[in-house]
């Protein structure tokens, strides 16, 4: 009897894990390049996006642009039984004080909301950016079509939701078009301040920004690599925090890091043709995207983009010199290579957005001792735990177990001294949290 009652357990878990991979190989084949051009090609075609340009025509400029794609995510939620809440969250920027602000504006960005039906005040948040420049971020009347920088990135956020919202999930799913991206990231800090006032609860910001063009500016050409860039560890860290690490370490294991290592994973299972580059820091060398602004209140937040710049497309006037086209046109983008991209976060965001979160308090022992030991609050929707530790030289999480629904554990034979560890908690339906790194030290 007991073993015909294991067999029923067995196949009940795994058609669940079962029901997840069917749920995420059919999201990434419904993912459209065909529409995601469509809708670059209307956001290049608003002429310019700057985020000080026209607002009352209805053909060109920012005011333009911001209404079609609420329209567009109205009409989206038309077709799934209203299941999103849109809106404009704003703040006004002024001239006085910042240096590239040409005259006072509304920075508008476009909330959709899908409501998670087990934890609504949870989000995931995808972003593109509404904005363009041209060479001149001043100049808010030359043509900067965007079409990369970054139509792309609106256009996949804009996708990504068309396939989404097919679906339930326990957790709400953000998909937002930002403003003032270019001049100072004004519309990732107005929306940042506003998650922080309504005291959401942000499992990790996929920020996209750039994600279709495949020839680099030093002659690579490559469809399949990509970048997740993240910040090592949170900046409102405390003071505490920074000595105890010197100790206990955490150097590389912030929680940006854990949700870069979650996408690189997701990824490599789900997609294995696509090649994810984890870059250890918060951005490309001293520039910067709207992914910060929410590190900056201490979210996780990671920019996801592709991994060959063209520098002679992006921030330049249409132009020719010396034989070289500059200039952010359609032309240069390569519609797959955005859908591929928009397919990593279409996964991910259901993912994480079908797990139970993180535990919240992991605690870890074992100091001078032959095994590693881990005590944990239990996650109300967890079924069970996964523990993860990898090499300390090691990007990835490379070894894992899973060890049922319980609140401590010992790893026999494990040494505390010579692996990083972290816990992942484990729904029902298969789906993992991001792995929460230890945040407390036990002795006994
Ligand atoms: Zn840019």
């Amino acid at each position: 009897m007991k073993y015909y009652f294991l067999i029923v357990v067995m196949t009940t878990t795994i058609s669940f894990y079962g029901q997840s991979n069917t749920q995420l190989y059919e999201i990434i084949d419904a993912v459209s390049a065909q529409s995601i051009e469509k809708d670059i090609q209307t956001l290049a075609d608003f002429g310019t996006r700057n985020t000080f340009s026209d607002t009352i025509s209805e053909t060109r400029g920012i005011g333009a642009a911001r209404r079609w794609i609420k329209q567009e995510f109205e009409t989206i939620s038309k077709n799934c039984n209203n299941c999103l809440d849109v809106f404009y969250q704003k703040d006004f920027v002024t001239k006085e004080g910042n240096d590239r602000v040409p005259h006072d504006a509304w920075v508008v960005n476009v909330v959709a909301v899908q409501r998670g039906t087990k934890y609504p005040n949870r989000y995931v948040i995808m972003s593109g950016d509404i904005d363009s420049r041209a060479s001149n971020t001043m100049d808010f009347t030359i043509d900067a079509p965007g079409a990369n920088d970054n139509a792309s990135g609106m256009a996949g956020t804009m996708e990504a939701a068309r396939v989404l919202t097919n679906y339930k999930f326990e957790s709400s799913i953000v998909y937002v078009g930002l403003s003032g991206e270019e001049q100072g990231l004004f519309g990732g800090a107005g929306l940042a301040n506003y998650a922080k006032e309504n005291n959401w609860d942000i499992i990790g910001v996929l920020n996209n920004d750039m994600i279709g063009n495949i020839k680099g500016v030093d002659g690579v050409i490559d469809n399949r690599t990509f970048r997740i860039f993240s910040e090592p560890v949170p900046p409102t860290e405390t003071e505490r925090q920074r000595k105890m690490r010197r100790f206990f370490g955490g150097e590389v294991d912030g929680i940006s890091r854990q949700l870069a290592r979650y996408i690189h994973k997701t990824t490599r299972t789900y997609m294995p043709e696509m090649n994810p580059m984890m870059v250890y820091r918060l951005d490309r060398f001293g520039r910067g995207g709207h992914h910060r602004p929410f590190n900056d209140l201490g979210y996780a937040g990671v920019r996801i983009m592709e991994a060959h710049e063209n520098y002679n497309q992006q921030h330049q006037d249409i132009r020719e010199e010396n034989g070289i086209k500059y200039g952010d046109v359609i032309e240069h983008v390569n519609f797959d290579y955005a859908k591929k991209l928009t397919a990593v976060n279409a996964i991910n965001l259901a993912s994480l957005a079908s797990a139970p979160p993180a535990p919240d308090k992991v605690a870890i022992g074992g100091i001078v001792q032959p095994s590693a030991k881990f005590k944990w609050d239990k996650v109300d929707g967890a079924t069970g735990y996964k523990i993860y530790w990898r090499d300390t030289t090691s990007p990835t999480w490379d070894h894992s177990k899973y060890v049922g629904n319980v609140s401590e554990y010992t790893l026999d034979g494990i040494v505390i001294d010579n692996y990083f560890f972290g816990i992942a908690s484990v729904g029902e339906n298969g789906y993992e949290s991001v792995v929460a790194f230890p945040n407390a030290v036990f002795r006994d």
